[in-house]
C-alpha cells in the first residue's frame, strides 16, 4: 500500500468484479443504437479504460475537459469546461463516464450540453457515488459502488494532480493533506 494511504476502501479485485456487472447492463441499454461514449478527464481514464474494455460493441470515444475542484477537497459547485470543443452526438445515444458523482452538478452541467449539442439520449455512468442527499435527476444511471461522505483517491482519483495511478480506491492519511 502507498505510503500516504490511511485505508483501502475498495481493491483492485472487487473493482474488477463489479466491472463486469457494469458492463453487462451498459450492453443490454446501448446494443444497436448508435453510441458515443464521453468520459470526462482525468478521473474518468482508468475507470473508462477498464470498463469499456468489457463492452464489445461499435462505439467512439471522446474525452471532455472539465473542473470542478480546483485542487482542493471541497466541491467548488463552479462547472468549467476547460476546451471549446463538442464531440459529434447529434441524434446519437451517449454514454458520460465520470469517476464520482458527490455534488452532481458536473454530471448535469455536461448532461445539459450534450442534450444542447442533439445528443438524442445520455447515460451517466460513475465508478463511485457518495452516499449523500442528492436531487433525484442528478442519480447517475449506473453506479459501481456507493461510499460514505469521505474525500477518497485513487483509480483516477487525485489529490493535487496525484495518486491517479493507484490500483484501487482509498482514504489519505491526514499528514498527506495540507
Ligand atoms: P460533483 O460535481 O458531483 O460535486 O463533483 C464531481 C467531481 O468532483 C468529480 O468528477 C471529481 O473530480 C471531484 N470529486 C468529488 N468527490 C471527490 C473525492 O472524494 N475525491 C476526489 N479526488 N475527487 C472528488
Ligand atoms: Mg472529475
Amino acid at each position: 500500500m502507498h505510503q500516504d494511504i490511511e485505508k483501502v476502501l475498495i481493491d483492485e479485485e472487487v473493482i474488477k468484479k463489479r466491472l463486469d456487472v457494469l458492463a453487462q447492463k451498459v450492453m443490454l441499454d446501448f446494443e444497436g443504437k448508435p453510441m458515443v461514449v464521453v468520459a470526462l478527464l482525468k478521473g474518468a481514464v482508468l475507470f473508462m479504460a477498464d470498463l469499456l474494455r468489457r463492452v464489445p460493441l461499435p462505439m467512439e470515444i471522446e474525452c471532455l475537459n472539465v473542473a470542478s475542484y480546483h485542487g482542493g477537497t471541497e466541491s467548488s459547485g463552479v462547472v468549467s469546461f476547460l476546451d471549446n470543443t463538442m464531440p459529434d452526438v447529434d441524434g446519437r445515444s451517449v454514454l458520460l463516464l465520470d469517476d464520482i458523482l458527490d455534488t452532481g452538478r458536473t454530471l448535469d452541467a455536461v448532461m445539459k450540453k450534450l442534450r444542447e449539442h442533439g445528443a438524442a439520449e445520455v447515460k451517466t455512468c460513475v465508478l463511485l457515488a457518495k452516499d449523500i442527499p442528492r436531487d433525484e435527476v442528478l442519480a447517475a444511471d449506473y453506479t459501481g459502488f456507493v461510499i460514505g461522505d469521505e474525500f477518497v483517491v485513487g483509480y483516477g482519483l487525485d489529490y493535487r494532480g496525484r495518486y491517479r495511478n493507484l490500483p484501487y480506491v482509498g482514504l489519505l492519511k491526514e499528514s498527506a493533506i495540507g
